[in-house]
């Protein structure tokens, strides 16, 4: 489904944004895996090598304008173009609103919001200049957002306010460039088994706790977000644009009134 398509994914060291770096490969794209977790990144991408794809890897810290500049420039150099990036790289920060430091709130609204802006304004002037593939298609961007930029943790505040900017940002650009030949849609998945949810997974009664909200009383695996990242990558979705999709297991739709699981 994406045949030579050069992919760029943040934060793709491990998680989802590895399992997309395993699905874009699987499909027939070239990807560039990035991240701040150089080692593991590296090892990441000599993995997919090893396995006959063709990925490299870079550092790039996305509260770094530089950085994400770099990683495109050295993108375009290395593979002539870019069609699909994938704004995934995130941090969660737990604190009580009240006591929450100002350091804290900017490092995550950095890294989760204004790094999926500034890879995103990056990857559209990039793909704007590029001539279209033969489905008359210059680019797709998928901002992976989170169902808490619809719901609200209060304990982790800023993280919520960034999804829910990320999920304004994916209208805005997708509005922005609905003529030029680029999509732009979102991810937004409720629980899935990484390294981001270890602390509840470890924790039988936070993880009761999720899972009686969660109809489908299970976590996602990254591959199943990975999957979606593929379709809103290629072709299939091509009349959809500003939109986020809701990996979750169903639990957005579940209203207050229907029983849960003990
Ligand atoms: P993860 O396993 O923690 O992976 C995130 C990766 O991003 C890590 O390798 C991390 O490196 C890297 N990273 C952190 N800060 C970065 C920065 N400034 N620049 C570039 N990379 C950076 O998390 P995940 O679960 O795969 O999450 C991926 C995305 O999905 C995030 O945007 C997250 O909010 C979203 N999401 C996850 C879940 C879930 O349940 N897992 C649910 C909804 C949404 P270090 O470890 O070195 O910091």
């Amino acid at each position: 489904m994406l045949n030579n398509k050069v992919a760029i994914i943040t934060g793709a060291s491990r998680g989802i944004g590895f399992a997309c770096a395993e699905r874009f490969i699987q499909e027939g794209a070239k990807v560039v895996l990035s991240d701040v977790n150089d080692d593991v990144g590296e090892a990441a991408a000599k993995s997919l090598r090893d396995n006959g794809g063709e990925a490299t890897y870079q550092h790039c810290d996305v509260s770094s304008k530089q950085e994400i500049q770099a990683l495109f420039d050295d993108s375009v150099a290395l593979h002539g173009r870019v069609d699909i990036a994938v704004a995934n790289a995130g941090i969660v920060h737990a604190a009580d609103i009240l006591d929450l430091e100002e350091e804290d709130f900017d490092r995550v609204i950095n890294i989760n919001l204004k790094g999926v802006f500034l890879t995103g304004q990056i990857a559209a002037k990039q793909m704007i200049k590029q001539p279209p593939d033969e489905d008359g298609f210059r680019g797709s961007i998928i901002n992976m957002s989170s169902v808490n930029g619809v719901l609200a943790i209060p304990a982790i505040t800023p993280y919520v306010i960034a999804k829910g900017g990320v999920n304004q940002w994916t209208k805005c650009l997708g509005i922005r460039m609905a003529n030029e030949g680029v999509r732009v849609n979102g991810i937004g998945p409720g629980s899935i088994n990484t390294e981001m949810f270890q602390k509840v997974a470890d924790n039988p009664q936070k993880m009761q706790e999720v899972m009686s909200r969660t109809p489908m009383q299970r976590p996602g695996e990254p591959d199943e977000v990975a999957k979606i990242a593929v379709f809103l990558a290629s072709h299939y979705s091509s009349y959809i644009t500003g939109q986020t999709v809701y990996p979750d297991g169903g639990r957005m739709g579940l209203n207050y009134v229907v029983p849960v699981a003990e």
